[in-house]
């Protein structure tokens, strides 16, 4: 049989401890035509040594050998500058992209000939879809971990706690954002004794936030501004997920919201809309009436800004009146071996359902495929992300 050799890139991103793939994948994959070549130490960082690659029947080699013998090149995050300066026409590339935030590299991807895959546009709601879906698996490490994180910085218990010394009432634990990682965090908090209430803009949100236990808040009928007359607003967009507001919803929804912000303890923001900057969910105004010592974790936060006002990615600040903010950053990558564990799953699966007679088929009739792939043959795949240029790629 013809063999399909991939190669696992150690991440080049600076605290990102995560892998593509973990050694217990390589298995299933050789089965299907694929050799897999492993830079050294690719698997450090979530504690998966390269002798453990080795045994599984992976080839150790270094960053220049893999970038040479690769046909496909497997990562988390996207190439390098430098890596994306090597890859060669018909080579191809499998990770998490951001194109919509990366116009610049899916542009020079295309012009290089390589075939680039990210699982941002898999099809999500297509249940074939969902043993590869890298964005659940990441966020529910996420969601998970941004309690821990606030738990961390909260100076109280977060389960009641009855003994000698006294009670000590739960914390109260207000998540906005109830998709995968908002999901998480409820059930997360939940289990750590919180009382926990949840808000999301999609009514289809309400049932999944019961269903886990935790308070539905519900500001819908406020968001109504254009008329609606009392009416609940439906902030479901395509795909599953959310719309973007219009201006004079999003600050009903902050007035709205800021009594509910300012008797929490702690805030988890998740809030996310595919190719928009995040929602400002909480403002300053929000975030001064909170008491001292409440802690708020933004999961949001990012270089196109966050759920919260003051929040700022990978800072932590303390405000004036007394309120710890968390920008939080990659958290996936802070529990490196169960979030390179699901992504590996997730890498599998999608390759073997790309690979046939171990070589990778590329066709853009297939769903999954048309979701995923971003460039192929010199050209970028997806309109939503063609460059309008005059000398753009798809010219
Ligand atoms: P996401 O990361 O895009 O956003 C997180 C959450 O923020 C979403 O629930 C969204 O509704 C919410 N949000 C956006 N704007 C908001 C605002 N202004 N106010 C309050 N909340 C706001 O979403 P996600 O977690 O990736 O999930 C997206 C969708 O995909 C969900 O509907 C989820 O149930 C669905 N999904 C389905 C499957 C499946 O069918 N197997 C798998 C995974 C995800």
């Amino acid at each position: 049989m013809t063999m399909l050799t991939i190669g696992v890139v150690k991440e080049a991103t600076p605290g990102e401890h995560r892998v593509a793939l973990v050694p217990g994948e390589i298995g299933k994959l050789g089965a299907a035509g694929v050799a897999v070549l492993v830079e050294t130490g690719a698997g450090a960082g979530a504690w998966f040594p390269d002798d453990a690659y080795a045994k599984a029947g992976a080839e150790i080699v270094t960053a220049d050998e893999l970038c040479v013998q690769a046909d496909l090149i497997v990562s988390v995050a996207g190439p390098t500058a430098e890596m994306t300066s090597r890859l060669r026409p018909g080579q191809a590339f499998l990770g998490t992209l951001t194109p919509l935030e990366n116009p610049g590299l899916v542009c020079e991807l295309a012009r290089r000939g390589v075939t680039a895959i990210s699982f941002d546009g898999l099809p999500r709601t297509v249940s074939r879809a969902q043993s590869m879906d890298a964005l659940t698996s990441q966020s529910n490490v996420a969601g998970y971990k941004a309690v821990l994180v606030a738990a961390n910085a909260f100076g109280r218990y977060f389960p009641m706690l009855i003994t000698a010394a006294g009670t000590a009432r739960p914390a109260r634990v207000f998540v906005l954002g109830a998709g995968v990682a908002g999901l998480q965090a409820i059930g997360t908090a939940r289990r750590l004794g919180a009382v926990v209430s949840a808000y999301d803009v999609r009514p289809q949100a309400h049932e999944d936030v019961k269903s886990l236990g935790a308070d539905f808040v519900d500001v819908g009928a406020a968001l109504a501004v254009d008329g609606g007359a009392g009416r609940a607003v439906d902030g479901a967009g395509e795909g599953g997920y959310a719309r973007a507001l219009s201006a004079a919803e999003q600050r009903a929804q902050q007035e709205a919201l800021a009594a509910h912000v300012a008797r929490a303890d702690v805030i988890i923001t998740t809030a996310q809309v595919p190719g928009r900057p995040p929602p400002l969910l909480v403002t300053e105004e929000a975030v001064k009436a909170m008491g001292p010592g409440s802690v708020i974790v933004d999961l949001a936060a990012s270089r196109f800004g966050g759920n919260v006002a003051l929040s700022r990615p990978g800072e932590t600040i303390v405000t004036e009146n007394g309120v710890t903010i968390v920008g939080a950053e990659n958290l996936p990558a802070t529990v490196p071996t169960a979030a390179s564990a699901g992504y590996s799953r997730n890498v599998a699966a999608l390759l073997l359902h790309m690979v046939r007679g171990g070589r990778l088929v590329i066709d853009p009739a297939d769903e999954i495929q048309a979701g995923v792939l971003v460039t192929h043959d010199g050209r970028i795949t997806r309109p939503a992300l063609a460059d309008p240029r005059p000398d753009g790629p798809n010219s």
